[in-house]
C-alpha cells in the first residue's frame, strides 16, 4: 500500500494558510533519500551527483541537495541562472544540453561548468562561441535497442541523443588537438527504470567504451556520467529499486573492466533527477465536484497544467483520499480537472474509497517531472509548491501564480493597463 507522507491532519492545518491546489515536498524524504544514494557510491572517490534541475526547478530544493553535497545538471540558460543563484557553480553543473541554442555554452563555460557534448559539430559550435575548455564530456548513444536483464528496455537507435562509438573517439582526438585536457563519457539510455540492473549493464557499455577509447587516443577518461534513468514504483504493486545494490552492481563492473585496465580513478556520476524527488513530492487537490453520466466523474481543482504525466503519457500516479486511508476502496472513478480536453484527468476507473465534495485528494509521486511540466492553456495559472520541513512546519517554496503573472508578457502592449 502507498501512503502518503503527509497526513490528514497535517493537511487539514496547511490548507487554513494555503489554499489547494499546490505541490508538497518532503524535506525530510529528500535528505534521507540523497544520503542512501551517497552511501551506495561511497565506494568510488570521486562521485558526484549532479541533480537534474529539470526535475524540479526550485532554488529552495537545489539548495537542500547541495548541503547533501549534490550539484546541478542543467540543459538551458535559465537553468544554469538558477544554479548559480544558488551558489552551485563551476565542477558542481554538468552542462548536459542537446541542440543548445547560442549563447548557453558561453554561460556555461563562464560559471565553469563541466560542458557535455551531444553531437560531433557541436565542437566547432562550442569553438567559435567561446573556445574549448580543458574539462569536456562527449555523449554516447550505442544505437540499436537497448535491453537490461528483465526486458525493460528502449530504443537508443531512434532516439536523437548522443554520437556513435566512431564519433565519440573521433571527437576525443580532434579536442585533445585543440587543447582539452580532462574528458568524460555521458550516456542516458533508458528512462525510469524500475530494475537494479539498469545503472550496472550501463555501467558495463560505458567501461567498455572507455577501455576502447583509451586503446584508440590513449586518453584515459576522467569520468563517467551514468545520468539518469533510476526509476520509481508509480504503481503500488511494483517494487522499488534497492540503490545499494544498484552501487554494489555499478562496483562490480567497474572493478571487473576498470580496475585491469588502469583507469581504477575514473569518477563515477549521475544525473538523477526522478530517483532523487518523485516519491517525495505530492499534488494536493480538493474534490469539488461529482458528475454521474455514463461514467463517475470527480471533479477537481487542480487539473493538467499542474500534473501534465497522466494527459501526456497516460502516466499512473496513485491516489489517497486524506484521512479515508483505511477505507474501502469500493468506488470506481475518473478522477479530472477543468480543462477543456478530455485528456485532463489524473485517474481513470479508479477503484478509491467513496469521494464526499471537500474531501482533499494526495496524488503521489509528484516531486519530479510534475509541477516542472506544468503550462498554462486554458489560462490555468500554475500552483504553489510547499515544502514540509524535516520539524514538520510548512515553508512556501514558490507562490501561486496570479492573473498578473499570466499577462506579465504584454506588459509592452496598451492592453497592459487594463490587465493589471
Ligand atoms: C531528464 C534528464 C535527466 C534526469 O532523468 P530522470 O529520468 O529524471 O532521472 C538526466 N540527464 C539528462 C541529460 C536528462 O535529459
Amino acid at each position: 500500500m502507498k501512503k502518503p507522507f503527509v497526513t490528514k491532519e497535517q493537511l487539514d492545518e496547511i490548507v487554513k494558510s494555503y489554499p489547494t491546489p499546490f505541490h508538497l515536498y518532503d524535506e525530510k524524504g529528500i535528505r534521507e533519500n540523497a544520503r542512501k544514494l551517497k552511501a551506495a557510491f561511497a565506494w568510488n572517490k570521486g562521485y558526484k551527483e549532479y541533480f537534474a534541475v529539470k526535475a524540479t526547478p526550485n532554488p529552495f530544493i537545489l539548495k537542500i541537495l547541495q548541503e547533501e553535497g549534490c550539484g546541478t545538471d542543467c540543459s538551458s540558460l535559465t537553468e544554469l541562472l538558477m544554479s548559480e543563484a544558488c551558489g552551485i557553480t563551476g565542477k558542481e553543473i554538468m552542462f548536459s544540453s542537446n541542440e543548445t541554442p547560442s549563447g548557453e555554452f558561453t554561460k556555461a563555460k563562464e560559471l565553469g561548468a563541466i560542458i557535455n557534448l551531444d553531437d560531433i559539430t557541436m565542437i566547432d559550435f562550442l569553438e567559435k562561441e567561446c573556445g574549448i575548455p580543458e574539462t569536456i564530456c562527449c555523449r554516447y548513444n550505442p544505437g540499436g535497442v537497448y535491453e537490461v536483464s528483465n526486458g525493460i528496455m528502449d530504443n537508443p537507435g531512434d532516439a536523437k541523443y548522443g554520437m556513435t562509438k566512431a564519433q565519440l573517439i573521433e571527437a576525443f582526438g580532434i579536442l585533445k588537438e585543440k587543447g582539452a585536457k580532462r574528458f568524460g563519457i555521458h550516456s542516458f539510455l533508458v528512462s525510469n527504470t524500475v530494475t537494479n540492473d539498469y545503472y550496472p549493464t550501463l555501467a558495463r557499455t560505458l567501461f567498455e567504451l572507455a577501455v576502447e577509447v583509451k586503446e584508440a587516443t590513449g586518453i584515459a577518461v576522467s569520468f563517467i556520467n551514468l545520468s539518469g534513468g533510476v526509476g520509481i514504483p508509480y504503481r503500488p504493486e511494483q517494487k522499488a529499486n534497492d540503490i545499494m545494490i544498484i552501487g554494489e552492481g555499478v562496483h562490480r563492473a567497474f572493478d571487473e573492466i576498470l580496475v585491469p585496465n588502469g583507469l581504477g580513478d575514473v569518477a563515477i556520476f549521475t544525473e538523477l533527477g526522478r530517483f532523487m524527488l518523485a516519491p517525495y513530492g505530492c499534488l494536493v487537490t480538493k474534490a469539488i465536484h461529482e458528475k454521474h453520466i455514463y461514467k463517475e466523474y470527480i471533479g477537481v481543482d487542480a487539473c493538467a497544467v499542474n500534473l501534465m504525466r497522466p494527459a501526456m503519457y497516460g502516466a499512473y500516479h496513485h491516489i489517497t483520499v486524506a484521512g479515508k486511508e483505511e477505507a474501502v476502496a469500493d468506488h470506481v472513478y475518473d478522477v479530472v480537472g477543468s480543462l477543456c480536453e478530455n485528456n485532463d484527468k489524473f485517474a481513470v476507473d479508479r477503484k478509491l474509497p467513496e469521494i464526499a465534495m471537500g474531501d482533499l485528494l494526495v496524488i503521489h509521486d509528484t516531486g519530479a517531472h510534475g509541477f516542472a511540466m506544468g503550462y498554462n492553456y486554458n489560462g490555468k495559472l500554475k500552483s504553489a509548491e510547499l515544502l514540509l520541513k524535516e520539524d514538520g512546519m510548512v515553508q512556501m517554496i514558490r507562490r501561486a501564480e496570479t492573473p498578473k503573472d499570466y499577462f506579465a508578457t504584454f506588459d509592452f502592449s496598451p492592453f497592459s493597463e487594463k490587465l493589471f
